[in-house]
């Protein structure tokens, strides 16, 4: 078997279960692996520590399967993590509540590269890294052999793939493709998505139980929701009797698909409005207007993937908060959020607490969110918590 040999010095994070093996702790490659064949992982002392797909492109130059000995990478690995997966999800997905769900998390669920959403009968696959190419197949017969699928759709178009010297790839995998808009059930919400062309795999099934929070917050409230995509947070606060909800988003598709599930979910469109247009520079003019809002909330996309833009991200973090701290009458609320992986939850909430100080406010956190058990954090693997949310009441 090819191996990993890594430099002296360099083998913590792999026995602390780390699943990642940075280019700079290897040594030396030995043998002529090609890009997604598995290689061993041996210590400068040569211990045998992990067995680990090889990425020769990408700065982590290989991710972890197993560090069990007696471990093979094959088939059946495939299918014992993918079991154990689905049945974490079995304990707490409540049918008939929520359909739409995600089944695979990757690294954390023992599957690096690999990412599988539940929309209903209809399956999304991602497949991110080298090694996961190889599993492609394993996996939909995998998932083809479930009851009630109608369909198993590959959304392999994110920009990681280039790093591992990937194509996009998209299309078919099993069964039928799903149709323009997949209806899924979320806590008696109906949400349409576009698992062919919508973002991520369609929607953020991430957001699931804050969107579940907001009802118990907007009452009677004026609510400003920014990012708004499909209207997520606009169709929750409605139903949470929100007074008017104005949602604003750069994209016209994502805002037609918006109007939609207002629909779907019985609201007119009188008490919602859909604004296309920079959230930055919309909310320079609403100040400039001297609007206000009893609720605002910021759920922009990720500024930083990785820790090397944390500062810019910062700026736009602090910038956005500001903005929405000045919009918020007293009494009012901001539900905040950040989704890049490169800003850790206690540097958002600083981002966050410089803002108020700078819009001149008092404020006080009241509730600090997160990602749902469906995208749980494997125990050494921190990179994994990547969403946070806080609440923020002011005055
Ligand atoms: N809150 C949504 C998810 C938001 S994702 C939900 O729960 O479903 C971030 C959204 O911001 C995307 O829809 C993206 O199109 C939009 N976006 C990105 N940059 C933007 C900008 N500068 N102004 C307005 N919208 C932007």
């Amino acid at each position: 078997m090819p191996s990993l040999r890594l430099k002296e010095g360099r083998d913590r994070s792999v026995r602390r279960r780390h699943p990642w093996v940075f280019d700079s702790a290897v040594d030396r490659v030995e043998g002529d692996p090609t890009p997604g064949a598995t290689v061993d992982i041996l210590s400068a002392h040569d211990e045998w520590l992990a067995r680990a797909s090889f990425s020769p492109p990408s700065l982590i130059r290989a991710r972890i399967w197993t560090w069990d000995a007696a471990e093979q990478v094959g088939p059946d690995l495939i299918a014992r993590r993918w079991h154990s997966a689905r049945a974490a999800r079995e304990k707490w997905i409540q049918p008939g509540l929520v359909n739409a769900f995600r089944e695979v998390n990757a690294e954390s669920d023992g599957l690096p590269g690999i990412i599988v959403d539940r929309y209903g009968p209809f399956r999304v696959v991602q497949i991110t890294t080298a090694g996961a190419e190889a599993w492609r197949d394993r996996l939909v017969e995998l998932i083809a052999s479930e009851d009630g699928i109608q369909g198993v759709y590959e959304r392999s178009d994110v920009d990681v793939r280039e790093r591992e010297g990937l194509e996009t790839r998209t299309g078919i995998l099993a069964g039928e493709g799903p149709p323009d808009l997949v209806e899924i059930q979320e806590y008696g919400l109906r949400f349409g998505a576009d698992l062919r062309a919508g973002q991520k795999t369609g929607f953020y099934l991430d957001q699931r139980e804050n969107r579940r929070l907001l009802p118990s917050l907007v009452h009677g409230a004026d609510v400003l929701d920014c990012f708004a995509y499909t209207g997520g947070f606009s169709v929750a606060a409605l139903s949470g009797g929100a007074g008017h909800v104005l949602a604003v988003e750069s994209s016209g598709q994502a805002l037609a698909i918006a109007k939609e599930n207002l629909a779907r979910n019985g609201h007119a469109q009188d008490h919602w409005e859909g604004r296309q247009a920079d959230v930055f520079e919309e909310l320079r003019r609403l100040r400039d207007r001297g609007q206000s809002f009893d609720v605002v909330i910021l759920d922009p996309p990720r500024f930083a993937p990785t820790s090397a833009q944390v500062d810019r991200a910062a700026r736009g973090y602090k910038d956005i908060n500001l903005l929405a701290f000045k919009l918020l009458r007293t009494g009012g609320l901001l539900v905040t959020f950040s989704c890049s992986g490169g800003v850790e939850p206690a540097l958002f909430q600083k981002i966050v607490a410089a803002a108020a100080l700078d819009a001149g406010v008092e404020a006080r956190i009241q509730n600090w969110l997160g990602q749902p058990a469906d995208h749980p954090v494997a125990m050494a693997f921190p990179e994994g918590r990547y969403l946070k949310g806080l609440v923020c009441r002011v005055g």
